[in-house]
């Protein structure tokens, strides 16, 4: 039977829901399912994760220098507690993809990337190409399936378990070479754009950093995150870390609001999971209208403030 690790992703203050969509992934695999919470002080983190269907135990580790989410010293704790594990998987988000290659390279192992689908313990789909095609990858049976999970292709599992806590001293110690100095984060009070329900996004089409507070004043009445293209990033309108798609963020809100973006293949890409998919743009001709579930061809100001209006 299949002894499934997961780490889990948090913000010390609340787990991420990528973590609940890990387990979904984790289920599929089969087998017992332990989370691995590592954290400054993981109390009511390691709650929610016990409180996460069909997880058998929380394993949670408290200690300074985990406190900030570096991989430089997430890693070797987590490889102090993988021996007894089959799999250990990690999210696709930007924690994961910097943490689990360093897990993999550490335990000696290829990390297999982007699970999408499971066909067995040690075969899975994932995609390639920007998505545009999908491979079976095989993990060499008998050692240790370092892996991240495409959060976009799992759904969140439900919060009605309740495993046992256990909580245990850190095995390693702070890196060296590494150390946390500040963390800057966009956004402020908005929804973590990976995770979000809701994303508002602007391309090149919005024009400057200063009308891009159209973007973040709507979000904000929606209740939404704020994504973008990357010209928009390049050009300096908002940070990079809001870029969504191929070589920024894979996302899978409910709702996608794409305003002034023309849908090119790098950025579609980033946004196939959505659910319902809203694009505005000026160009009736525009790429985006192929993938919209609804399109409006019009000035993107225009339509933001008929919108605003109506939610005033
Ligand atoms: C290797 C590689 C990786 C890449 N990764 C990414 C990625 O992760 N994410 C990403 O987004 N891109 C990525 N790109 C870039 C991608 O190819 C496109 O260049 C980029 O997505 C274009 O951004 P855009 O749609 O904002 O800009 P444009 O393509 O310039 O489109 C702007 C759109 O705004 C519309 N518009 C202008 N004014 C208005 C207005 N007033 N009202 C309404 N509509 C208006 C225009 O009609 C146009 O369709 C990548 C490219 C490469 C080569």
């Amino acid at each position: 039977m299949s002894k499934i690790l997961i780490i889990a992703e948090h913000d010390g203050q609340a787990l991420n829901l990528s973590t609940a969509k890990c387990i979904n992934c984790a289920q599929a695999i089969g087998g017992e399912i332990d989370v691995l919470v590592m954290g400054g002080s993981t109390d009511t983190i390691a709650a929610e994760a016990a409180a996460l269907d069909s997880v058998n135990r929380v394993i949670a580790v408290d200690a300074a220098h985990l406190a900030a989410p570096l991989a430089a010293n997430l890693a070797p704790e987590v490889v102090s507690v993988a021996a007894d594990y089959s799999h250990v998987l990690g999210p696709s988000t930007t924690f994961g993809r910097d943490l689990m290659p360093r897990i993999a390279a550490l335990l000696g192992v290829n990390q297999v990337s982007d699970i999408m689908e499971v066909i067995s313990p040690t075969s899975f789909k994932r995609p390639i190409y920007a998505g545009n095609a999908i491979v079976d990858v095989e993990a060499p049976a008998g050692s240790i399936v370092v892996a991240t999970v495409r959060t976009a292709s799992w759904k969140a599992v439900d919060s009605s378990g309740s495993a046992g806590i256990e909580k245990r001293a850190a095995s390693s110690e702070a890196a060296s070479h590494t150390k946390f100095i500040e963390l800057k984060a966009g956004g402020g009070e908005r929804p973590d754009l990976q995770s979000a329900v809701k994303v508002v996004s602007g391309g090149r089409g919005v024009g400057s950093e200063e009308n891009f507070k159209v973007i973040y004043q709507l979000a904000d009445k929606l209740g939404a995150a704020v994504g973008a293209s990357r010209a928009a990033v390049d050009a300096g309108y908002c940070p990079n870390d809001m870029q969504v798609g191929q070589t920024g963020k894979i996302i899978s809100p409910d709702l996608y609001l794409a305003f002034g973006i023309s849908g090119a293949i790098q950025h579609v890409t980033g946004i196939k999971d959505a659910g319902t998919i809203v694009a505005v743009n000026k160009d009736s001709e525009a790429p985006i209208f192929e993938i919209a579930d609804i399109g409006l061809v019009g000035d993107l100001f225009s339509v933001i403030s008929e919108l605003e209006q109506q939610l005033a």
